[in-house]
């Protein structure tokens, strides 16, 4: 009888505590990987190449419409524009929309945006001075 119980105490023991000690550590170990894999796709989404290049895209697009006359408001919008969708932002001001009407690429149906494709931003004072005669 006492050796039937202690057996039984040891091999419970055995069984379910290295088992569970298994799982536990394989479970532990796939928690810390995916922990891992998560703080590393967090980390990528944060880093600074990706956004510093979307900041200076925008901040590209911005200068663009600036460059094309837009009034710094609608300069903005066009940029989030590009970034968003034209459908999603403001119209252009009442000032700003007779030339908006002057850019080379329509904008989302109903909208009253047009858009400026060409890199103005990256003309020199001739090739900017050229386009604003073309268009
Ligand atoms: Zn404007």
């Amino acid at each position: 009888v006492a050796s039937g119980v202690r057996t039984t105490r040891v091999r419970r023991r055995t069984t379910t505590g290295s088992v569970s000690m298994r799982t536990a550590t394989r479970r532990a170990k796939i928690h810390e990987a995916d922990l891992a894999e998560k703080a590393r796709i967090a980390k990528a989404k944060a880093n600074e190449p990706e956004t510093l290049g979307q900041a200076r895209t925008w901040d590209r697009k911005y200068v663009r419409y600036q460059l094309a006359g837009l009034c710094d408001v609608c300069a903005a919008q066009a940029a989030y524009g590009h970034a968003e969708g034209f459908q999603k932002i403001h119209d252009p001001c009442a000032v700003c929309q007779p030339l908006v009407n002057l850019f080379p690429t329509a904008g989302p149906k109903g909208s009253k945006w047009r858009k400026i494709l060409d890199k103005v931003e990256r003309f020199d004072e001739e090739q900017l001075a050229v386009w604003i005669d073309a268009h």
